[in-house]
């Protein structure tokens, strides 16, 4: 579904921040991505959505090479959560998850409907926390908001960077075993960044571990943590 071909990325100030890295994620498949900060994680998932370019090698979608494909048309295909959620201030929780049905065309009672429906999916409830605004809600009730707009488009790929890391411990775990239940029920494939290397056990099919832009290990949960 996602294949990195031996790409690195160099910033204009001559940073590596990525190196050679090669790897596939398949369709339906949650790969988490490990590591200290500063590693290359965030720089790999700005790549997969044409944030930013790779100075070298190819990254493929369903086997096309996403230089290829509109930027906009690949964000369409993907959601993208990340720990500052940006949410509009001033529209409610159902205005702002409106927001991307509206922005595909979507009829605005349509949209509405189908705010209702994520935010049910996302364990909240539309009647209660629909009409609040932002800052009327929890931090994890928001990064919840911010998945159910992920999922807005029903796209096949999730990028999530951080997601719940502005969220405290209890909450945490909560929102993982919630969100490990949503991708029984959506089966995305997803690549989910966390420096948390419980997180990524417990979240993962397979984990990336990094280190200085590289992927050390690329293997199953149980393996990695087996290993010395
Ligand atoms: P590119 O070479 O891919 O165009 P730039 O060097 O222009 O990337 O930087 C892109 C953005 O990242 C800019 O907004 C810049 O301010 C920001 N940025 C620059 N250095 C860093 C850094 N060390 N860590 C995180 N962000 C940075
Ligand atoms: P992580 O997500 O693992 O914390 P990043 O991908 O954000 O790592 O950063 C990898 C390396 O690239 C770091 O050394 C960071 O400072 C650097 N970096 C990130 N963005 C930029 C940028 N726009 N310009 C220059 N260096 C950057």
């Amino acid at each position: 579904m996602i294949r990195f071909e031996q790409v690195s990325k160099r910033y204009r100030d001559g940073t590596v921040a990525v190196n050679d890295l090669t790897f596939q994620v398949a369709e339906g498949e949650l790969v988490t991505l490990v590591g200290p900060s500063g590693c290359g994680k965030t720089t790999t998932m700005k790549m997969v959505n044409r944030l930013i370019e790779p100075s070298e090698g190819r990254i493929f979608l369903d086997g096309t090479d996403i230089a290829t494909i509109d930027p906009v048309d690949l964000r369409r295909q993907m959601g993208y959560v990340i720990q500052q959620v940006g949410l509009l201030p001033h529209k409610t929780v159902l205005e702002n998850t409106a927001t991307v049905p509206r922005l595909l065309g979507w009829k605005r009672a349509a949209s509405r409907t189908r705010a209702a429906e994520l935010l049910e999916l996302v364990g909240l409830d539309p009647a209660v926390h629909g009409p609040r605004y932002p800052d009327q809600l929890s931090g994890g009730q928001r990064q919840r908001v911010s998945v159910a707009r992920a999922l807005a488009a029903d796209p096949p790929v999730l990028l999530m960077d951080e997601p719940f890391g502005a969220v405290d411990p209890l909450v945490r775990e909560h929102l993982q075993n919630e969100f490990l239940n949503l991708q029984e029920t959506v089966r995305k494939t997803i690549l989910f960044v966390t420096h948390d290397i419980e997180e990524a056990v417990r979240l993962g099919d397979r984990i990336a571990v990094y280190g200085h832009g590289r992927i050390e290990q690329f293997d199953a949960p149980a393996r990695v943590l087996d290993s010395p």
